[in-house]
């Protein structure tokens, strides 16, 4: 690899060989992939991004740890929408805003962008099986990319996960195994299986070129927002290594000159399950907390990528906001009616907190914002309708539609 020097431990500063199979540090801090930016910034450039015709996360080659002769996996990852929301962003009162709706990734999730940067290191490094934990997402994401690129998978879901997600897994052809237990709880199960059974291992807190392929969201929205710098990207937060590959794909652009500045990252989790952003607020270290939230995949009690995510959230100057699950499931709604995107909770919990940091008035009225959406609401889809609702049920008759009308609106003149 050209572009990469090695990896580097972010606890401790050891340096590795950054060979396709690399996990944790010996010191057990996780590892941050380090580019040559001296020579990307000689291939990678405003121009050649724009003659570009990959419509996909892998038009950033040059800045993705991968051989030059490793081939993109199958399924279409990234180059999500970036949708301009005057209306929510008029709700909200600020200048500016857009929402990058990642939920129509493949499998409808950002988490396709690690699952694709996984397939390709698998390939790398000639393994057949993957495995990992998830609280669903990342799981029924390896799954799809997998199945596309003929390999074989092994996933340990805690066994609260949503049924669209189980779905997806079965259709897929995963070896689920669901545990009765928490996300913990299963995390640690599948590292002792693949400690055991030496399969390529896609737990993003361990696997460093995994926050690699998340990256790509930022890119993508600086490249989408024609390098304009917003002020802020509001994301939702439960392991941490989505926010920390967010962060790392702004500072590689501003690192090769493609950007001038760095945005404030905004760190939204569940008030039932906050550990990264306590931290946060009280500057120290965090603590494990109850997974206590319908958001399921920012349920994280005990965050695998606490030191990334910190870091990134710090250096930022970013802002941290918890919300309650009403908060959640009120944005979820907010988003359908005033942009058409229908997130899962965890998806849009972002969306949440920055509607939460307008109401107190922490958000200047002129800033420019990013909302990112990380999942789609077809994967949860009984959260939503106990919120919003079931709809008006009649015979087929006009009689009684109108009856219906007459009971509902109440003279409003709308149903
Ligand atoms: C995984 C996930 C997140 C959070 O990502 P982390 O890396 O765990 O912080 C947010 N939203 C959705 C929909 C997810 O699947
Ligand atoms: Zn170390």
């Amino acid at each position: 690899m050209k572009n990469v020097k090695h990896a580097k431990c972010v606890k401790c500063g050891k340096i590795y060989k950054a060979v396709p199979d690399l996990t944790n540090c010996s010191c057990g801090g996780i590892l941050d992939i380090v580019y040559d930016y001296g020579y990307i910034k000689t291939v990678l450039t405003w121009e050649t991004l724009a003659a570009r015709r990959d419509y996909s996360m892998w038009r950033y080659r040059e800045l993705l740890p991968v051989e030059e002769t490793t081939a993109a996996p199958p399924l279409r990852v990234g180059w999500s929408p970036l949708y301009p929301a005057p209306r929510l962003a008029e709700t909200l009162g600020i200048r500016k805003l857009f929402v990058k709706d990642d939920g129509v990734n493949p499998t409808a999730s950002l988490k396709d962008r690690a699952s694709s940067m996984a397939v390709a290191k698998a390939r790398e490094a000639g393994a057949k099986v993957i495995a990992c934990s998830s609280t669903g997402n990342a799981a029924s994401s390896l799954a799809g990319n997998a199945a596309a690129a003929g390999l074989e998978t092994y996933i340990f879901i805690p066994s609260r996960a949503p049924k669209g997600k189980v779905a997806q897994l079965m259709t897929f052809g995963a070896t689920v195994i669901s545990v009765q237990g928490s996300y913990e709880e299963t995390f640690e199960l599948s590292k002792a299986a693949i400690e055991k059974w030496g399969w390529y291992n896609r737990n993003a807190a361990i696997n460093p070129y995994l926050s690699e392929g998340k990256k790509t969201v930022g890119l993508e929205i600086m490249e989408q927002l024609g390098w304009e710098v917003p002020d802020y990207i509001a994301i939702s937060v439960g392991d941490g290594c989505t926010i920390a590959g967010l962060w790392k794909g702004l500072k590689d652009l501003y690192a090769i000159g493609l950007i001038d500045r760095l945005p404030r990252l905004i760190s939204v989790q569940a008030e039932g399950c906050c550990p990264l952003n306590r931290a946060i607020a009280s500057g120290g270290d965090w603590a494990p907390m109850e997974e206590n939230t319908l958001a399921d995949s920012i349920a994280v009690g005990v965050p695998r990528n606490a030191d990334k995510a910190l870091m990134a959230v710090r250096e930022s100057n970013g802002l941290a906001v918890n919300v309650s699950d009403q908060e959640i499931m009120a944005a979820q709604k907010l988003l359908g009616q005033t942009c058409g995107v229908f997130g899962e909770p965890a998806g849009v919990t972002g969306t949440a907190g920055l509607k939460k940091l307008c109401e107190q008035g922490v958000i200047p009225a002129d800033a420019a914002v990013v909302s990112v959406v990380t999942g789609s609401g077809l994967k949860d889809v009984a959260n939503a309708i106990a919120f919003c609702g079931e709809p008006v049920s009649i015979p087929n008759s006009m009689a009684r539609l109108t009856e219906a009308f007459a009971a509902r609106n109440a003279g409003q003149g709308k149903i």
